[in-house]
């Protein structure tokens, strides 16, 4: 079953969709990306994703290659040409096709992708269940909090995970949680959520953002603070938030289980609050 997927203006079947082996995504991973849900035909927290697009080009000096209401179309009109109901859109723009140098080129045009991705997300076993997860050191580069295509140690920390019979991997630096492979990463204690403060040593999540406001006005305790993997093992709960999981929960961490090992009432609920509230302003 061929999609169809967008590269630079052009509709195509993913057969015909090429970009060049000199593209400094390919290169460099020199390039950004942002992954956008789809519930029922609509595009969750689509301007968060966008804003923090254009920041993540900004960081970078990219020329920014789209505006707000050029990309909606994109989204929309893939995934009418796909039939998409539920799932998501991936998105990636890199600075483009330049003979290789560690200069960025001075003339490159931004060359952008995006594609579907059919996947039924708000009903996830995963959810149901909830996540076992394991720690492991953060060895990514110091800048998380620009969403760039370097994934290969993430890769590494989810197959470490899947080695040890776990999901996924929370990673540590300095002795605190920075967040997991691909979600923002929270405990529970006496009622209190806490989850680590933003700054370049994570990625500020979209779901992150939503979810502490819903927590907020749901007049939950929250602490943005970084906390120790000894804390995450003695929590009463945990759980994590990306755009494709919304909140899933976490139920041992390390071979330990937290509370009673079955997905917690504070996840769950922030859950339910979080497909609720997003989806009154998807569009
Ligand atoms: N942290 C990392 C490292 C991620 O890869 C992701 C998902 N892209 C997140 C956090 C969650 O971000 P968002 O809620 O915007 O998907």
């Amino acid at each position: 079953m061929s999609r169809i997927v967008y590269v630079n203006g052009d509709y195509l079947p993913e057969e015909e969709a090429k970009v060049s082996v000199f593209d400094r995504g390919f290169l460099m991973a020199d390039a950004v990306y942002e992954v956008t849900s789809v519930i029922g035909g609509k595009l969750i927290d689509f301007d968060g994703h966008f804003t923090r697009l254009c920041r993540s080009l900004s960081e970078l000096e990219m020329d920014n290659p789209t505006d707000r209401d050029a990309l909606l179309a994109i989204h929309r009109e893939l995934l009418a040409r796909n039939g998409v109901v539920d799932g998501l859109v991936y998105l990636q723009v890199s600075r483009g096709v330049a003979d290789r140098d560690f200069a960025y080129p001075e003339d490159a045009a931004p060359s952008m992708v995006l594609f579907t991705q059919t996947k039924q997300l708000a009903d996830s076993p995963a959810a149901k269940k909830g996540l076992r997860v394991i720690t492991i050191p953060d060895q990514r580069w110091a800048r998380r909090d620009i969403k760039t295509v370097q994934l290969l140690y993430p890769s590494m920390g989810k197959m470490a995970a899947k080695k040890a019979g776990a999901d996924d991997a929370w990673m540590v630096e300095d002795g605190h949680v920075t967040e997991g492979t691909s979600n923002n990463a929270y405990i529970v204690k006496g009622g209190r959520i806490i989850t680590r403060h933003l700054g370049n040593e994570i990625l500020a999540g979209i779901t992150r953002a939503a979810v502490l406001r819903f927590a907020r006005e749901a007049q939950m305790e929250l602490e943005e603070r970084a906390f120790t993997p000894d804390e995450a093992r003695a929590a009463d709960e945990a759980f994590v938030t990306s755009a494709t999981t919304f909140v899933t929960p976490v139920i041992e961490i390390d071979g330990v289980a937290l509370g009673d090992g079955t997905p917690g009432p504070v996840a769950r609920r922030l859950r339910e609050i979080y497909l609720d509230e997003s989806l009154k302003t998807a569009v």
